[in-house]
């Protein structure tokens, strides 16, 4: 006899442990269940159709059930289903996508490291930077800047490079020589100056930290170029290219997280090119994949790469899936049809843009403070006082009322605080934007009666 949905979250919270849950309330409650999925579409296993305007978890970027995704993975399967790399061996599909990385990555990268997943990819990043400068014998070169309500992932290093105040506070995080900086969220710490001069300011901050740490022992400052995790935080156009030339100052490296904004997802192939920089590190992680199969890496700049290949000897570091054949052969397929369809352009040229307006328009709705978005990632800002900015007081947890119609109406939205945040497949169509749009509407509209008949406005 099939089980029911009820038969099903009974074993859930009876073994399943899930990430960032609390364990007990999720046991009372009950998983919902997601049972199947096509295009931008999911199916629960009540038979709900949800719009995944999440793209899984930042990451089905070519959309569920593609063709071309699951041959590539059968076929790998049969002919090669794992190997290692690390004695001095090699697979046909991890050689083919370092050498695919490096074309469609900007030019100073020709060398990947990979890993299972983004995190692991920062736990390489701290190894790969401290190692690079013992090589060059500035081993007082360790410390490493981040900033507040970033998020680089779960890992000991990468809770550590986070500024999750949460994170820290359950495992005696971070580990020594990670320190960390405001983040550049206009929105809530820049709102009296413009959104400029705000940029300036907060690049200023990375300086101030650099100069208290002391130069000489600054080994690299990280960060994604749009914060994803912490609520699609949208920085000025000034900040990055002023933290490029503050690091460039200091000979500071710069490490961009691209696990969010990697293939695509701003309107460029990288965030660092849509925000300006020119990392020396990039981790990716998701969208090389699609979230498929589960595969991580670090690009490593020629500065870097090559003083580690002539001067390093041994770099004691690596993981059993390290350029995963099965992973990598979807990699593959993945990035080709990422290029055959041209699906950076489109969020470029046509979807991006027409998500923008959309948002736009969303600032006349009562219940939003401000609305914005890059490329195709956007936020919303729930907000008590719409002229004011005055937020909703934190206990109330409007975000996850909204989130909660969000849920009874079909549509995957997350809830940062009162950040409402949408980061959907790049393969949506115009009406599918529209489609999204309306069910977006509707759960601030049914959010906005909540509130009023609350009494919280
Ligand atoms: N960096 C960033 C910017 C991320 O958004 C995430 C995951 N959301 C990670 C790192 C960690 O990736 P993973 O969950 O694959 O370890």
């Amino acid at each position: 006899m099939s089980r029911t949905t009820q038969d099903w979250q009974a074993a859930d919270a009876a073994h399943f442990l899930h990430p960032f849950t609390d364990f007990d309330a999720l046991a009372k409650k009950g998983s919902r269940i997601i049972e199947r999925a096509e295009n931008i579409y999911l199916w629960d296993s009540e038979g709900h159709k949800i719009l995944d305007a999440m793209s899984g978890l930042w990451c089905v970027n070519v959309g569920y059930g593609r063709q071309e995704l699951i041959d590539a993975t059968t076929a790998q399967l049969k002919q090669l289903p794992f190997y290692n790399a690390f004695f001095q061996t090699a697979t046909k599909p991890a050689i083919e996508l370092a050498e695919l990385l490096s074309e469609v990555t900007p030019p100073q990268f020709k060398h990947v490291f990979f890993s299972g997943s983004g995190s692991e990819g920062n736990d390489t990043v701290v190894r790969m930077v401290r190692r690079y400068w013992d090589v060059l014998g500035r081993p007082e070169r360790k410390v490493i800047i981040s900033r507040n309500n970033a998020y680089h992932g779960s890992t000991m290093a990468g809770a550590s490079l986070g500024g999750m105040s949460g994170m820290h506070a359950q495992g005696g995080l971070p580990i020594p020589d990670i320190t960390h900086i405001e983040q550049p969220y206009w929105y809530e710490l820049g709102r009296g100056m413009s959104r400029d001069d705000f940029g300036l300011k907060a690049a200023g901050w990375l300086e101030t930290k650099i100069l208290e740490v002391g130069p000489e022992r600054v080994a690299a400052f990280i960060g994604e170029p749009v914060q994803g995790a912490g609520g699609v935080i949208i920085p000025p156009a000034t900040y990055w290219p002023a933290v490029q030339a503050i690091c460039d100052k200091y000979d500071v490296l710069l490490v961009s997280d691209e696990v969010i904004c990697g293939f695509g997802r701003t309107g460029h192939w990288w965030g660092c090119e849509t925000m300006g920089t020119r990392p020396d590190l990039m981790t990716f992680a998701k969208g090389v994949t699609s979230g498929y199969i589960p595969l991580g890496g670090v690009m490593v700049g020629e500065r870097i790469a090559k003083v580690l290949i002539e001067q390093g000897g041994e770099f004691n570091h690596g993981y059993t899936y390290s350029g995963h054949p099965v992973a990598c052969a979807v990699a593959l397929a993945n990035i080709r049809l990422i290029q055959r369809d041209r699906l950076v352009e489109r969020v470029r040229d046509d979807l991006g843009p027409y998500l923008a307006q959309h948002f736009e328009a969303l600032k006349a709705h009562p219940l939003v403070g401000d609305a914005e978005t890059c490329g195709l990632m956007g936020a919303v800002v729930l907000a008590k006082d719409r002229a004011s900015g005055t937020p909703f007081a934190s206990e109330l947890e409007v975000g996850m009322v909204c989130r909660g119609h969000c849920f009874g109406n079909g549509l995957i939205m997350r809830a940062v605080g009162d950040r409402m945040i949408i980061a959907p497949p790049l393969v949506m169509t115009r009406d599918q934007i529209d489609e999204m749009m309306l069910l977006i509407r509707r759960c601030l509209d049914l959010t906005w009666a909540d509130v009023r008949s609350r009494g919280w406005v």
